[in-house]
């Protein structure tokens, strides 16, 4: 039986991709600030280092690795230097990730390839490795994949993203039915709208206030909105949960309009 009141992750070993903005930044953070020790990556080294030092200021443990998801070699590269750093990555975080607006019709073909070897492959590649190495280590896991709500619902012009999403949905639930007895477990945080660098023009402008409007909260998300999700699927409180699915969007996965 799991302790479902267990939220400890401290000494815990993270490694969270897409981590020198938005939701990643934070992830890496609110990690650390609960004791894990982290290793933050993403291409941006220098946001990294800003990170590392924001983490240090509050006490907390994070290093910093550079790493491209797309790049097989270079997800292989920054999970050794992970270990050689602090170890065998136990919390894994898959969230680094773009989003290209356009229509199918209008699509351009590097947009769609883009966003799919980003938002799906990448995932695949740093999950594939990140369970590879904890089998090796002989030790349990928690891999989190960030995919979104479009990965459950669609609106015109996401068709890349959306389909990217619903595949890394259906990566999740496969690779926990695989994983599970290896005490490797797997779910995935479908945020609806979250306020930060990937979206944050297209809320300035007037289709963006109207998408606002739709969201039965009436507000997007904080970055903060995320915290006790990541918190419950990092720790043993979620020690019976995988191949979860989870929608955390202000209710906008309820509007069928
Ligand atoms: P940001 O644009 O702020 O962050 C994206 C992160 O991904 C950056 O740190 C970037 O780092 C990293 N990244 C992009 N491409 C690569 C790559 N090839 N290799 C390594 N890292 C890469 O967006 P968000 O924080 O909003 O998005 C984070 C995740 O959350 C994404 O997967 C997104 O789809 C998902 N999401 C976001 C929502 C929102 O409303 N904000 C809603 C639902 C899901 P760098 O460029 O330095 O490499």
């Amino acid at each position: 039986m799991s302790d479902s009141f267990d939220f400890n992750i401290d000494g815990k070993i993270a490694l969270v991709t897409g981590a020198s903005s938005g939701l990643g930044w934070r992830f890496a953070q609110v990690l650390a600030q609960n004791g894990a020790r982290v290793v933050a990556c993403a291409r941006r080294v220098d946001r990294l280092q800003d990170l590392m030092e924001e983490v240090a200021a509050e006490g907390g443990n994070l290093q910093a690795v550079a790493m491209d998801v797309t790049d097989r070699a270079s997800v292989s590269l920054a999970f050794d230097q992970a270990e050689s750093l602090v170890g065998t990555p136990e919390i894994i975080v898959n969230n680094a990730g773009i989003a290209v607006a356009s229509r199918v019709l209008d699509m351009k073909d590097d947009d769609w390839l883009a966003t799919l070897d980003t938002n799906l492959n990448g995932v695949f590649w740093c999950a594939r490795e990140a369970g590879r190495r904890l089998l090796a280590s002989g030790k349990g896991g928690s891999i989190i994949n960030i995919a979104s709500l479009l990965g459950k619902r669609v609106l015109p012009g996401v068709a890349a993203y959306a389909t990217s999403k619903a595949a890394v949905i259906q990566l999740t639930k496969a690779m926990a039915l695989e994983l599970a007895k290896h005490n490797i477990r797997v779910n995935a945080i479908c945020p609806g709208y979250i306020l930060t660098e990937i979206n944050g023009d297209y809320f300035d402008t007037d289709e963006g206030r109207a998408m606002i409007r739709t969201i039965p909260q009436r507000r997007l998300g904080d970055v903060s909105d995320l915290d006790g999700l990541l918190l419950l699927l990092a720790s043993p409180a979620s020690g019976f949960m995988t191949g979860s699915a989870i929608n955390i969007d202000g209710g906008h996965g309820l509007v069928t309009g």
